[in-house]
């Protein structure tokens, strides 16, 4: 790449999510020249994901924040680039963008780098959870976001956490309830926590809603209970449940969504550094602390990096990110599951861990048989993280089997499964050799 070919800017930000335009909003307000690069083809991220066609009601959440931030954003000149995947930093402290509407790879040399690429959703292998018809509960609420209904066909909720409440909420509203909200911890058992959530007037108001919606709905709301094995049957799914008294139950659907939570999206993402280019996590991909908190860490982001560049201008900081951690710690404590017990251990030896190569639990435990492996014997031997997603859902769940299966050995958080370095994502050799034109411009 030629210096002709690289754009320059004080700040790139990645991702335009709440936490991304937030920061570009901000940085651009205090004169710094801006480009803001999001992989899709719109901005919105996770929460405020935009309807390809008419607004739905499960849109309507957020709409007023959602539209400030847009406007703010267009009257500070900022032009997001759409369809630019970030795929990381060079040596030469260029940042790379795969245009996948160009077919061509261009880099950009910015001052600093707000990177704010948000979650990812975690998902607890289970037997059969790799079969037609199972998607991430996350998953499913794009789609009603974007589409504005669900697919056909009985839907099973499972899994645990607030989203998949506010999931069975949106089907009800939508005239679709699920046909059961299996959840593993258990709310209504956790009066000292339901109380502490008064403290977050918002949160309580929006869990109220949900509620009112999953009752209204008849959701058969199955709390202390864990979803442990998923098989097909008669062209369905039979769904196998077990309940805090051990008692099994099998509930049939179309489609099962699933979800345990949500963590940084932090894959191959170049360090945090001081350093230009200056390297600063924003939002859910820094903590993943929910749509409250992402817009205010956007900005203080955006007033660290304005601190840096600009010196004498010191960095504000608020306290409603202090504050949603507060808040996701009683959500916690609220969901927490009723059995305390490791639900990796007992997987059996032919559940699927790694969905992109077919890996299973039983490939890794006789790895692991063989002696003492690093993380990246276990990639590069075994294949695990190795397919499309990169390990994004999987590298947390063989993880923890390898260190379960260490005792007194390394904990999890120093394991990591996949490289820091770039490119974060695949990309293709013809994109990354195409010269500075778009292809067919
Ligand atoms: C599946 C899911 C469902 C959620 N549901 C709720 C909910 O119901 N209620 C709630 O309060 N919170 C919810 N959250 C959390 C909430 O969405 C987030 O707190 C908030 O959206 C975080 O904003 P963000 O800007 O940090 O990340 P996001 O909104 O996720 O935005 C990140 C952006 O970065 C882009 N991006 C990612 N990688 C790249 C790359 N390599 N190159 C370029 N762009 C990239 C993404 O396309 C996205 O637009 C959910 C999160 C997830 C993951």
């Amino acid at each position: 790449m030629t210096e002709r070919q690289v754009s320059r800017c004080d700040v790139l930000v990645i991702g335009g999510g709440a936490a991304g335009v937030a920061a570009a909003v901000e940085l651009a307000g205090a004169g710094l020249s801006v480009e803001l690069a999001e992989q899709r083809a719109a901005l919105g991220g996770a929460y405020h994901r935009q309807p390809a066609g008419r607004a739905s009601k499960v849109h309507a959440r957020g709409r007023r924040q959602w539209s400030r931030l847009v406007d703010a954003l267009e009257r500070n000149g900022v032009a997001p680039r759409l369809r630019h995947v970030f795929l990381g930093v060079d040596s030469n402290g260029l940042a790379m963008l795969d245009d996948r509407a160009g077919s061509r790879v261009v880099a950009v040399r910015p001052r600093a780098l707000v990177i704010a690429v948000g979650a990812v959703e975690r998902v607890l292998p289970r037997p059969g959870w790799q079969l037609p018809g199972i998607m991430t509960a996350g998953g499913l609420q794009m789609i009603l976001k974007e589409g504005g209904s669900p697919p056909p066909g009985d839907i099973l909720i499972a899994g645990n956490g607030p989203l998949t409440v506010a999931l069975a909420s949106d089907l009800a509203r939508l005239g679709r309830p699920p046909v059961a909200l299996v959840e593993a911890g258990d709310p209504f058992a956790r009066p000292a926590a339901a109380m502490r959530l008064a403290s977050h007037p918002g949160l309580a108001v929006e869990a109220a809603g949900h509620l009112a919606h999953v009752l209204a709905g008849r959701v058969p709301w199955l709390r202390g209970t864990r979803l442990t094995a998923i098989e097909p049957r008669d062209g369905r799914l039979a769904a196998t449940l077990r309940d805090r008294r051990g008692n099994a139950r099998t509930i049939a659907a179309d489609i099962v969504a699933l979800h345990d939570g949500i963590r940084p999206n932090d894959f191959g993402l170049p360090a945090a550094s001081g350093d230009e280019p200056v390297v600063i996590r924003a939002g859910d991909c820094r903590e993943a602390l929910g749509i409250r908190a992402a817009v205010a860490d956007g900005r203080h982001a955006a007033r660290q990096v304005i601190a840096r560049l600009a010196p004498g201008r010191p960095a504000r900081v608020d306290g409603t990110v202090a504050r949603q951690r507060g808040a996701q710690s009683i959500l916690g404590d609220l969901f927490r599951p009723v059995d305390g017990a490791d639900p990796l251990a007992a997987l059996p030896d032919e559940t699927v861990l790694c969905r992109c190569e077919g890996r299973t639990a039983g490939e890794l435990r006789a790895m692991l048989a063989e002696g003492d492996l690093s993380p990246r014997e276990i990639r590069l031997n075994g294949r695990f993280g190795m397919g499309l997603c990169q390990g994004r859902f999987c590298a947390d769940n063989v993880l923890h089997l390898v260190a379960a299966s260490r005792p007194g050995g390394p904990v999890e958080p120093a394991l990591r499964l996949g490289r820091d370095r770039w490119p974060a994502r695949p990309v293709s050799i013809a994109a990354l050799a195409a010269d500075d034109e778009p292809r067919g411009s």
